[in-house]
């Protein structure tokens, strides 16, 4: 099942990303979440693709766990960075083996440091509309991309990031999801200005469910998404007690979801962080969950 195929039905849907869990504990862990979601019938379910090759191995062993223990649609990221094309190639092909048909095709950051020089595999791709020509060449994938509301932080201006999302989409993309942002106007304003360029696929925004405090400090600092004053003010207040803060930031979270439901986006992406809670309370609150009965783990 296409990603595309989930996302395009009547009513909204939701969707939820995870990354490879680094040791047992981790994996239980994720294991709980995914469980926990399944009945709630996310459109697909994500799993981030890190640097390092065990961490690579992960994102392909979790990936194709959920593709053949759940009833869950699994989409896998895959970036560019430090791998070469036949590397690349290869890793397509064990996506595809395992009976994957959606990827996420991101570029990735340098590894260490996010914002230090991007030096490009001596055989490898350097942009993320390479590696979706590159996917859609191997397969019948159904291929997502980036989409910065605020701007990638290495675009000099937000015309120019847009000509790039635009330039991935003409390579092959079907649809974008967003980084995740504090207030949904940059979304909505990106929304627009895809729309006006001609770019006409979904463009899911990428939510973080503001639970502590530590997520409203470093939200804007891994996204470029500035921190809206109104916001700091609104939680201020619950900085020295981090139930209260939980309580309206969960609130925050729902205002801005409702408002883009509002405007029409096909689905909300959370990013999970391995959990579930703050999610599954989001999506019974929104009206997101599905009305299926829960499913039996296997084994
Ligand atoms: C939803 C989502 C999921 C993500 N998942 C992962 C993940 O699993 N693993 C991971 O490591 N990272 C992930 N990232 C982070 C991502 O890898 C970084 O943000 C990265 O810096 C940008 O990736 P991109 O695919 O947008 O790159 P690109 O689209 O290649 O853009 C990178 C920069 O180059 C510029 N550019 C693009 N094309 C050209 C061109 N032809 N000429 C000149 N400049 C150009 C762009 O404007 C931008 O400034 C994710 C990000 C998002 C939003």
């Amino acid at each position: 099942m296409k990603v595309t195929q989930r996302i395009s039905g009547d009513r909204p849907v939701f969707s939820v990303e995870f990354f490879p869990p680094k040791d047992e504990a981790g994996e239980a862990e994720l294991w709980r979440a995914i469980r926990r979601l399944e009945p709630l019938d996310p459109a697909f379910v994500s799993v981030t693709y890190g640097a390092g090759g065990s961490s690579r191995d992960r994102t392909i062993r979790t990936t194709a766990r959920i593709a053949t223990d759940t009833t869950l649609v699994p989409m896998a990221h895959l970036t560019a960075v430090s791998h070469s094309r036949a590397e690349l190639r290869q890793v397509i092909g064990a996506y595809a083996a395992a009976g994957i048909s959606n990827i996420l095709a991101v570029r990735g950051d340098p590894p260490g440091d996010p914002l230090g020089e991007w030096l490009p595999h001596p055989d490898g791709l350097t942009y993320a509309d390479e590696l979706v020509s590159l996917v859609r060449r191997l397969g019948d994938f159904c291929v997502g991309v980036a989409a910065f509301p605020y701007g990638h932080p290495r675009s000099p201006d937000p015309e120019t990031d847009l000509a790039r999302l635009v330039a991935k989409v003409r390579a092959g993309a079907d649809f974008a999801i967003s980084q995740l942002f504090l207030e949904p106007e940059g979304f909505l304003r990106l929304r627009d200005r895809m729309v006006a360029a001609g770019c006409d696929v979904p463009l899911l925004p990428g939510i973080m469910p503001l639970t502590t405090a530590r997520t409203l400090r470093r939200g804007p600092e891994l996204s470029g998404a500035p921190l809206p004053q109104a916001l700091v003010e609104r939680m201020d207040r619950y900085a020295d007690d981090p139930v209260a803060f939980r309580a309206a930031g969960m609130d925050v979270t729902a205002e801005m979801c409702a408002r883009l439901l509002d405007e029409g986006v096909q689905g909300l992406h959370f990013y999970t962080m391995n959990r579930s809670t703050a999610t599954v309370e989001l999506v019974r609150r929104l009206g997101l969950a599905a009305r299926r009965p829960a499913v039996t783990a296997p084994g």
